[in-house]
């Protein structure tokens, strides 16, 4: 198989030569890729592994390149497919690595479990989100995916496979390997821990609030007694209303709660799609005016209302009711800025807002999430603090201004997300994440010849040094 513009590879291929890129369409690289259906077929491949090395690959919406190996081979896990068991009353699900949350949760919700985290889309494997310990909007209260991984099924470099569990005997190799973007080895396997809910709509309360200062200073408040919390905000408006958005927080409604007509269905996964995003736009339709349209639509379509009842797509996902919306941003695809600053750093947050402003980037995705407290793995992103993300069109002058962002970010003590980063530098990795040596040790245990290899790897030079 040969395309321009593969996500995830033909599931039907099983050996194919394919040009992939992530999420943010930016350097694409041209790779072998292999669809095994078995830990024996995963083993196969990386003892037939060139000098070029091997990756896995998930559904590829990370934004940059760590799902990605030029010259060398891709594991398209998305033929590891199968949910294995699920047990209702612990909530303990066995499933292959190459399932998305997507599945796993219209297979899960019948049973009256949740997922506990989610990312701001559903289309990702269990593999890509344990690679990259993914957060959602529960983070304050539930960290990130890693905390609810019971076990991993890892194949490491001399193709054995190993059981790995949080507390257990391996328990290095298991936190490297959540956040280890794919680079400890390759997961074919895992028991997650579900949450019981007893339907699949949210109570939400919405408020619009009209600065940065105040949409933040609200955070801090109450978030605590909310099980989902997040704010959009508006990084065009300039003046008195400068940073204005909303904060959207909900928890999960109880079935009393429901209206009668959703009462009898309370558990239906109700997360509508509407359309596909056609790849027809030409670079630079995201500018100053239309980014400025946007923002006052999604800034008035919520006003302040306490206790909506949404659905899962109105609540978590309201960007998966277009599917491919990157294909708005043009053939020269786009940048997600995402970092992580300290709570009291959160002057970083305006910084790098006027910053942008002044350089005359103009972004209409942007989030704002306090994090609550992380995990025991060396290269999890969440740390507690203010993680903002932002999405900006490629265009002349942004890698200068990310170069001072970078700058601003870590010297606040922040970090940035490998799963969304596609052009920071090696010496932003290794200040933003201090415990990268303990990482590389655990790394170069399991895969003594330097096997897994990726664009991104080599890019930050996360190889064996
Ligand atoms: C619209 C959108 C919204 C998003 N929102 C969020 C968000 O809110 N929070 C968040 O945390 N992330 C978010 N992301 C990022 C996304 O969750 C992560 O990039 C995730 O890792 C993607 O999973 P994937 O299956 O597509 O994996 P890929 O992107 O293909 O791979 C990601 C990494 O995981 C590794 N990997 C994949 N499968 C395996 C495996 N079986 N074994 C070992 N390693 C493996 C890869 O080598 C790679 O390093 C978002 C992405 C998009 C497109």
């Amino acid at each position: 198989m040969s395309s321009a513009d593969p996500i995830a590879a033909d599931p039907m291929a099983t050996d194919s030569t394919a040009s992939l890129h992530g999420w943010g369409r930016t350097a694409p690289s041209t790779a072998r890729v292999v669809v095994p259906r078995s830990a024996d077929d995963v083993a196969a491949a990386i003892a037939a592994a060139g000098p070029r090395g091997i990756i896995a690959r998930g559904l590829g919406r990370s934004y940059g390149d760590p799902s990605q190996n030029a010259g060398g081979t891709v594991l398209d896990m998305t033929g590891l497919g199968v949910v294995h068991s699920i047990d209702a009353d612990s909530g303990r699900v066995v499933v292959d690595a190459g399932v998305s949350l997507d599945t796993l949760m219209r297979r899960a919700l019948p049973f009256g479990l949740w997922l506990p985290v989610l990312a701001g889309t559903r289309q990702v494997t269990v593999g890509g989100a344990i690679g990259a310990d993914i957060h959602g909007k529960a983070h304050h209260l539930v960290g990130s995916f890693g905390n609810h991984v019971e076990s991993i099924r890892l194949v490491v470099g001399d193709g054995s496979v190993r059981e790995l569990t949080p507390d257990g005997e391996d328990s290095e190799l298991f936190w490297a390997t959540v956040g280890g973007m794919g680079l400890t080895g390759v997961i074919v396997a895992a028991t997650l821990r579900l949450h019981h809910v007893e339907t699949a709509y949210f109570t939400v309360d919405t408020e619009q609030i009209d600065n940065l200062d105040d949409l933040m200073a609200r955070q801090m408040i109450d978030d605590e007694s909310y099980a989902e919390s997040v704010s959009w905000f508006d990084a065009v408006t300039t003046g008195a209303h400068f940073g204005r958005g909303l904060l959207m927080r909900g928890n999960h409604a109880t079935a009393a709660e429901l209206p009668p007509k959703l009462r009898r269905d309370p558990l239906k996964f109700d997360a509508p799609q509407l359309l596909t995003v056609p790849d027809v736009f030409p670079p630079g339709l995201l500018n100053r005016f239309t980014a400025k349209l946007f923002s006052e639509l999604w800034y008035r379509k919520s006003p302040t209302r306490s206790g909506a009842i949404q659905n899962i797509t109105q609540f978590l996902h309201p960007l998966d009711i277009l599917g491919e919306w990157n294909r708005g941003y043009g053939p020269r695809g786009f940048l997600q800025y995402q970092f992580v600053v300290p709570i009291e750093r959160d002057d970083v947050i305006r910084t790098v807002l006027e910053r942008m402003s002044a350089a005359g980037k103009v972004s209409a995705l942007n989030v704002l999430k306090r994090f609550g407290a992380a995990n025991r793995a060396p290269l999890s992103f969440p740390k507690p603090g203010w993680t903002m993300c932002v999405d900006i069109p490629v265009g002349p002058g942004l890698g200068a201004l990310c170069d001072e962002l970078d700058a601003l970010v870590l010297d606040a003590g922040g970090r940035h997300y490998l799963a969304k980063e596609s052009r920071t530098s090696p010496e932003a990795i290794r200040r933003g994440y201090p415990r990268l040596d303990e990482w590389r040790k655990v790394r170069d245990a399991a895969d003594p010849g330097g096997i897994f290899t990726s664009d991104m790897s080599r890019r930050l030079e996360l190889t064996h040094s």
